[in-house]
């Protein structure tokens, strides 16, 4: 391999900085060149793209997002898009492709390896940490904590109040974000796809362990961390739906984007270090339609067409904890 390409697509995941610039460290310690695209998979289509030297992945380990930018690319959804992705990588001589980013962008890449005669391999990188193959994925572990921080707050005010708050927090798809800051926050419900679908025609679920806790814990503060998409309107709905059911007013807070910024925490950037350097090793190696991940501290290579094949179970025994004790 003499030139390797890297993006990065789908939601931004800090991290993804630290991964890069493992990237450039590992191949130019290599004498391999890298070439970063622009905007995701648009970079390819564009033909947006620059040669990443080393003062350009200098100081940018601590910084949330992306250098090269991201983006969802509809063009690689057309039936010519992946060939044209593809052509863009011969016509540049390029030998293998880095692609960072969560299972949509692994789909992606598994359709440009059908018209690609170079390597590809995929580096985990999602807030929404429901990549099968790796334990986590960068920028999961920042996620957490910048929702922590924000629901550490909203519990001071709930409290002061004497309200019902409910917290929404980002995953589609995955209650991972929801299930990991619910229980670190000490929240009283937890709703994630895992735990079921909820019902306007049914929110007992919900209802009765709130007047539990209000007549026989007399707790002052009461917070309910949602996952997107769990209620048929969002979450803005349900706590309207419950303020009239209970009769006390519930105030829902959607944190949105804010839990994809912000510097990247320790974690990430040692993941984000690691598997960006594995990824450029693994493909002097030979690896081909492989993504790197860490499981039980080690690195290793997972076939990319299984990474988004099944739902990646959230942690069985924190579900049952949180089950049994949240209708107490
Ligand atoms: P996140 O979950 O953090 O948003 P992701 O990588 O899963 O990350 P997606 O929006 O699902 O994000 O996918 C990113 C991009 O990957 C899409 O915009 C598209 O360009 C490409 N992609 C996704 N699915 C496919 C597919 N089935 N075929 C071709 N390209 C795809």
């Amino acid at each position: 391999i003499k030139r390797l390409a890297v993006l990065t697509s789908g939601g931004d995941a800090p991290g993804m900085n630290a991964a890069i610039r493992a990237i450039q460290l590992t191949a130019a310690a290599c004498n391999v060149e890298v070439i970063g695209f622009k905007h995701g998979y648009n970079g390819l289509f564009e033909q947006e793209y620059k040669t990443l030297l080393g003062h350009h992945v200098q100081n940018i380990i601590q910084r949330g997002g992306t250098i090269l930018k991201s983006a969802r690319c509809p063009a690689l959804q057309t039936p010519d898009g992946p060939a044209q992705a593809a052509a863009t990588l011969h016509q540049l001589d390029i030998d293998a492709l880095i692609v960072i980013g969560g299972d949509g962008s692994f789909r992606g890449a598994l359709k440009i390896a059908k018209h690609y005669q170079g390597q590809i391999i995929g580096v985990p990188g999602t807030i929404d940490n429901d990549v099968d193959g790796t334990d986590n994925t960068i920028g999961y572990a920042t996620a957490i904590d910048t929702a922590l921080d924000a629901i550490d707050k909203i519990r001071d005010t709930a409290d002061a109040f004497e309200r019902i708050f409910l917290v929404e927090l980002m995953g589609r798809h995955s209650g991972y974000i929801t299930l990991s800051a619910g229980i670190a926050a000490g929240a009283e419900q937890i709703i994630c796809p895992e735990f079921g679908s909820l019902s306007p025609d049914d929110l007992r679920s919900v209802i009765t362990p709130i007047q539990h806790a209000q007549l026989l814990l007399g707790k002052s503060s009461y917070i309910i961390v949602v996952a997107e998409n769990s209620y048929p309107g969002g979450t803005t709905a349900l706590a309207e739906a419950l303020s009239h059911a209970i009769g006390i007013e519930c105030r829902a807070c959607i944190l949105g984007h804010i839990q994809r910024g912000g510097s990247p925490v320790g974690a990430d950037r040692i993941l984000g270090t690691k598997l960006g350097a594995f990824a450029v090793e693994q493909l002097l190696q030979g690896a081909h339609l492989q993504m790197a991940g860490e499981i039980n501290g080690e690195a290793v290579l997972y076939p990319l067409s299984k990474t988004g094949e099944r739902q990646k179970a959230i942690d069985p025994f924190l579900v049952r904890w949180q089950q049994q004790v949240g209708s107490y």
